[in-house]
């Protein structure tokens, strides 16, 4: 379903050109559940980011189920993201001042997901995911592993059949992490799951295929275990793709809105700040004017005619 031919991806800098892929060749297919490995800088989270379509590749061609996609503008990318892709990075790209119900329902918003099931399908997804206890909590409050669960949640509330990792676990402690794989492991079932690691240990045991970077090249890519009959492999349906698409603008207003007063405090002192330095900046102006006047009132009493200045009041 994905494919990757003679891949390339270079960075320019200012100086120099750095490589981020070189000749990549891979195929991955359902069910998958593929384990990339390398040292740091070896190009994992650039062969993550070039299959997700966040970034572009130079040379080569990648298909997306049998689609070429070097023709693939802005558009076409967001569109191949939102319906096929769930990324889940150490980052933790959630929403700090929502609360964890706030976080998934965003996600099914931006899926158009109907908006009577919305948060029952939301309150599902955080039982899922074993967090139900902090549903209304902050996520900034949350720990690591609970704001990682939150991600998840988000992530399955696209229901996206290709799930990408990028270092899931590296902020988190042994336990947390195992329980974080152990879940991905669950909830990736019949999917395509991609996920990089330094700790390649921990996702040994589920691991059906491994592969290793070295400076951009792939330098072992080894499937590990017969990798099972896939019965009910998931399919996208291409009406998903064309109701998933940019948010409206309803939609973005009402997230504007409602992160503005998700910190009520900031808000309060935001608005505080603008109203002192708007004052501040009248009474300046206030002075000058004024100053300007009695410099012209002097003026207009010098009767000598060959320095006379004419003033017109505003
Ligand atoms: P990894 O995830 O394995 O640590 P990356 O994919 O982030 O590695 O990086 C691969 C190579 O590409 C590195 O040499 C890195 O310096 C370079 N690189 C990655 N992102 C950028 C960028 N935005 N600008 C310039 N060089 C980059
Ligand atoms: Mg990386």
């Amino acid at each position: 379903m994905i494919k990757l031919q003679n891949i390339s991806k270079y960075y320019h800098t200012s100086n120099s050109v750095a490589s981020g892929l070189q000749k990549v060749n891979l195929e991955f297919s359902m069910g998958e559940f593929v384990v990339v490995t390398g040292q740091s800088g070896s190009g994992k989270s650039t062969l993550l980011n070039v299959i997700s379509g966040l970034d572009s590749y130079e040379e080569g061609e990648m298909y997306l189920f049998g689609e070429e996609t070097s023709h693939y503008l802005i558009d076409d990318w967001e569109k191949y993201r939102a319906s096929n892709i769930g990324y889940i990075s150490q980052n933790y790209n959630i929403i700090n001042s929502f609360t964890v119900l706030q976080n998934v329902l965003v996600a099914l918003e931006l899926q158009n997901y109907p908006k009577e099931n919305r948060k029952k399908r939301a309150l599902e997804l955080i039982e899922m995911v074993g967090i139900s206890h902090r549903t209304h909590h902050k996520a900034g409050k949350l720990s690591g592993g609970e704001k990682q669960r939150t991600v998840i949640a988000r992530a399955l509330a696209k229901d996206a059949p290709i799930i990408v990792c990028d270092e899931p676990t590296g902020n988190l402690d042994t336990q947390s992490s195992n329980a974080i794989i152990a879940l991905i492991e669950k909830l990736g079932k019949n999917k395509l799951i991609i996920l990089v690691t330094h700790n390649y240990e921990e996702v040994e045991h589920i691991a059906t295929r491994r592969i290793r970077l070295r400076d951009g090249e792939i330098i072992e890519d080894q499937k590990i275990v017969k990798q099972e009959a896939v019965n009910q492999v998931q399919k996208v349906d291409p009406e998903k793709q064309t109701i998933k698409g940019k948010p409206s603008w309803y939609t973005l207003l009402h997230f504007a809105f409602r992160s503005l007063f998700a910190t009520p405090k900031r808000l309060f002192f935001m608005l505080t700040l603008q109203t002192i330095i708007t004052g501040i900046f009248i009474l300046i102006y206030a002075y000058l004017m004024f100053s300007s006047d009695l410099l012209v009132g002097e003026l207009a009493g010098d009767n000598d005619s060959s320095h006379r200045v004419e003033v017109v009041k505003r």
